[in-house]
């Protein structure tokens, strides 16, 4: 199953935590990164006293479920927190699942294609990039969600 999986840092070295936890995701079994997006850079949605965040989008080639997916997301931000938390107690990386393949999931736990994705330029840019005709299930033609989103702010680095 293709799956794609957004992933978001604001914190001291944001891009190589992305690049930390893109690996991560590699090398989990039944996990494959087929391809990955540029970076990119925005600035916070809510709180301009934050840095900047940098996001990208990886293309996974997965076995899993979708709620197994979600643990090992899961489990990875739990272990770059952890190691970033000893030095500046904050959160440092967020793993989403964004789509997988064509499956609609509406859970407690778990909601795909993600909920937030349509009003996110960081999401749906660096998602055009890798694929410009996807269709997201629910949702749409990617590129009519980029039409609706209005203006933004993002740099591609
Ligand atoms: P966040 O604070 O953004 O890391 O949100 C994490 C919570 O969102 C977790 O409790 C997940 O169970 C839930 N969640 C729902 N849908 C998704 C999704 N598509 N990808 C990742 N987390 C999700």
């Amino acid at each position: 199953m293709l799956a794609y999986i957004g992933l978001g840092s604001n914190l001291n070295k944001p891009k190589q935590q992305i690049k930390t936890a893109v690996m991560a995701l590699h090398a989990t079994k039944d996990v494959q990164v087929v391809n990955l997006s540029s970076l990119y850079q925005s600035p916070p949605v809510d709180d301009s006293k934050q840095p900047d965040y940098i996001n990208a989008i990886a293309q996974v080639d997965t076995h899993l479920t979708p709620l197994e997916l979600l643990y090992v997301c899961q489990d990875i931000e739990t272990k770059q927190h952890r190691i970033r938390e000893k030095k500046w107690g904050a959160r440092t990386i967020d793993l989403d699942i964004i789509i997988y393949g064509v499956q609609v999931v509406a859970s407690k736990q778990l909601i795909i294609p993600h909920p937030e994705m349509m009003n996110r330029a960081f999401v749906l840019i660096p998602l055009a990039e890798l694929e410009d005709d996807l269709k997201v299930p629910v949702l749409g033609p990617i590129q009519d969600l980029i039409e609706e989103l209005g203006e933004f702010q993002l740099t591609k680095l």
